[in-house]
């Protein structure tokens, strides 16, 4: 997605340890136009599946979640951060590491908002070593919804997540594949 390589281009920020810092237009300050144009473009690539429902984990993937489903006009979903340890039997849930953190976190989505009769697309900003995929993947599997794709906006393509959970089988489209960045710039992947 063009725009969306410009934007990264323009202002996203390489730093140390494979980060890419979008916090001027994606995860802390947000433009809400590009959400719109990215909620459209999730929606050109994934229109025809007959998705009820779009999963997403807090907090970045919020924003990009709402935008999609307004597109699809179905509810948007995320899977909390469970800080406690003390989970209640109405949720299904998955154990996540944080790419940025290193901390594991417990998702949680409840039982009432997921089940066998829901088309789930998920949604998130950073595609990196796939475990915040991996997590929201589970949860899905769980409740016995189908799964219809995964749509992120920036796929790191040289770290190890696209490939892996593309060998599972299942549909995910990026809106912008970095290859390569360092102190030089920022190479994408021609789409
Ligand atoms: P993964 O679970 O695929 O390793 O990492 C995905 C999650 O980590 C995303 O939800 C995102 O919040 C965060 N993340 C991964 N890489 C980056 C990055 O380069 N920049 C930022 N800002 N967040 C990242």
């Amino acid at each position: 997605m063009k725009l969306l390589e410009d934007r990264i281009l323009r202002d996203g920020v390489v730093k140390g340890g494979n980060i890419l810092k979008v916090d001027s237009f994606l995860n802390h300050q947000i433009d809400v136009r590009l959400y719109d144009e990215i909620g459209k473009e999730l929606y050109r690539l994934f229109k025809d599946e007959p998705v009820t429902k779009v999963l997403t984990i807090e907090s970045s993937g919020i924003g990009l979640a709402v935008a999609a489903a307004r597109e699809f006009d179905v509810p948007a979903l995320f899977a909390k951060k469970n800080r406690t340890k003390n989970i209640d039997g109405e949720v299904y849930s998955s154990a996540v590491e944080s790419f940025t953190t290193g901390i594991t976190y417990t998702i949680i989505v409840s039982k009432h908002f997921l089940g066998p009769q829901d088309h789930v697309l998920i949604v998130d900003d950073f595609l990196a070593n796939g475990n915040a995929l991996l997590g929201l993947i589970e949860i899905v599997e769980q409740s016995h919804a189908k799964l219809v794709g995964c749509g992120i906006a920036i796929e790191k393509g040289f770290q190890s997540g696209g490939k892996m959970i593309r060998e599972k089988g299942i549909r995910v489209e990026s809106l912008a594949i970095i290859d390569k960045m360092d102190e030089n710039g920022i190479v994408f992947r021609p789409q």
